[in-house]
């Protein structure tokens, strides 16, 4: 049983408005649209995640007195942890119940009309999350792992925004979790899409077992 997972294409990760843009992001929205009604790809469930943050989520440079897409190092939110990773500072994007935290407004559209699974991350202020299944300290799991296994999928295919970041480490979390994992590449964009960068996300996920078609 296979699921198509459309990570965070919302209005805070488009251009021309969105406080996040994702360079081209808006030219998937229409595309990610025909997929899910594509008669040949007989979907068993269609997931649609959103960036779902707090007024002052910790991935914010705002509330650091950081300027965005400055680096930081993140502590580890468990007590008695000493371990740290290091992240980036985002402007503020995708707060609850915004404008732009919604979804981009066909897809929007869409679920008045089908019924479609959105999950929800980043709701814990104290944390980040770029994987839809879990923060990057794999501490809080998302409800995602137990829908995809109640309805029996067992292959996803990842699309959405961005490509270097929420989907390559949603398609991470899935591969470790075994589903077997598919990009599909026309339907994603990246913060950086330079050639080095790509060609380091291509063995990043080769590593892992993931396709990129
Ligand atoms: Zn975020």
């Amino acid at each position: 049983m296979k699921a198509l997972l459309i990570i965070d294409v919302q209005n805070d990760f488009l251009p021309p408005n969105g406080s996040l843009a994702v360079p081209k992001g808006d030219e998937i929205v229409n595309p990610i649209l025909s997929l899910i009604h594509d008669s040949q790809q007989d979907w068993h469930r269609v997931v649609m995640t959103r960036d779902w943050h707090p007024k002052n989520h910790i991935s914010f440079a705002k509330r650091h007195g950081q300027e965005p897409y400055s680096s930081i190092t993140y502590k580890s939110p468990r007590p008695g942890d000493s371990s740290t990773q290091e992240g980036t500072l985002w402007p503020v994007h995708c707060v609850q119940n915004t404008r732009g935290s919604q979804l981009a407004d066909p897809l929007l559209k869409e679920t008045y009309k089908n019924h479609y699974k959105i999950v929800d991350k980043g709701f814990l202020s104290d944390r980040e999350y770029y994987s839809a299944f879990n923060d990057i300290w794999d501490f809080h799991k998302t409800e995602l792992n137990d829908y995809l296994k109640k309805h029996h999928i067992t292959q996803v295919y990842v699309v959405g925004l961005a490509l270097d970041f929420c989907v390559k480490n949603t398609a991470i979390s899935a591969a470790k979790l075994g589903y077997e994992t598919i990009i599909l590449k026309d339907y994603t964009r990246a913060i950086n899409s330079d050639e080095e960068s790509m060609e380091k996300l291509k063995k990043e996920l080769e590593e892992h077992n993931i396709k990129l078609q």
